[in-house]
């Protein structure tokens, strides 16, 4: 079974995150279940990502193919977001990436629709893009919240939907990753970031009331998962309190997708033996 099929949430069921354990490490099990092993590991499988996402390029730039890639990531404060960015983004070729993050929207964002500011982040064909938080904040901390009149929030599930669709449709692959972590390796984290002076830029005396709802979250994370994962669209849940094994899944979820879009080097649009010939001339 692949990686994908093990850690996707069911299309139309009502889904519940508590049935998923955080410190699991689904497909990979004995001694492949283990930080050496999945280090390594990561590194070949690294390399086969920059492989797809040159061919992803230059398919693009040949052909004018539209296909291109998302990479979504939602988590919990300290879920490890921003180190998954590093890990497995890192592996890739910066000139054909961006990747964004989605934080408190600006007054600018604010004047228009929610999804806005995604559209505008949305990569050109041939090009890949990491979101780091993303429309689901939208129906997440908004709904914990009501930022916004529940009857506002609770129609966004169908617009997220319908916006996964038409970007599918205009040949945009999206790979969404839910990053599960404990209640309690968010506190060690939360504990790390307070007692590293490396690490105190990074702690936001906010994350501490937030950590007060987390099971308003961890319900709004529900519903989301339960109504947005779609056959197009949908979503993986990856435990994330091994650094490891979260960047082997996200790694390998990436891999599995990349791979199912049959990429190659596109052939020459042009003669090669004659351009051979003019060039022994020139
Ligand atoms: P960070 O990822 O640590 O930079 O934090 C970004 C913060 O912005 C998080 O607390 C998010 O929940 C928050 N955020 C992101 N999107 C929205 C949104 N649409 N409305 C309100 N807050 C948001
Ligand atoms: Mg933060």
């Amino acid at each position: 079974m692949s990686l994908r099929q093990q850690l996707r949430v069911p299309v139309g069921q009502d889904f519940d995150l508590s049935t998923v354990d955080p410190s699991s490490t689904p497909g990979l099990t004995g001694k492949k279940a283990s930080s050496k092993w999945a280090r390594k590991k990561l590194k070949a499988i690294g390399d086969g990502l920059s492989l797809f996402q040159e061919q992803l390029f230059a398919t693009a730039t040949v052909t004018g193919t539209r296909r291109r890639v998302v990479l979504l990531l939602q988590a919990m404060d300290c879920g490890g977001k921003d180190g998954t960015v590093k890990k497995v983004a890192g592996t890739m070729n910066p000139g054909g990436l961006s990747v964004v993050g989605f934080g408190k929207p600006t007054a600018e964002e604010l004047r228009h629709d929610f999804l806005w500011r995604i559209r505008k982040a949305v990569p050109p064909p041939g090009q890949f893009a990491v979101f780091n938080r993303s429309q689901y904040e939208d129906v997440l901390i908004v709904r914990v919240h009501n930022l916004v009149p529940p009857e506002v929030w609770e129609g966004r599930y169908d617009q997220i939907n319908a916006f996964e669709a038409e970007l599918t449709a205009a040949g945009v692959t999206i790979l969404k990753v839910m990053l599960h972590i404990s209640r309690d390796e968010q506190k060690a984290r939360l504990d790390k970031r307070l007692h590293d002076p490396t690490k105190y830029w990074k702690f936001d005396p906010a994350d501490l009331q937030e950590r007060g709802f987390w099971d308003d979250y961890q319900s709004a994370y529900n519903v989301a998962l339960s109504r947005c994962s779609t056959e197009i669209a949908p979503w993986h849940v990856v435990p994330a309190n091994h650094k490891w094994y979260r960047d082997w899944a996200v790694a390998t979820l990436l891999h599995e997708t990349l791979a199912d879009l049959d990429l190659s080097y596109p052939p020459p649009s042009f003669d090669v033996h004659l351009e051979r010939k003019r060039l022994a001339k020139a």
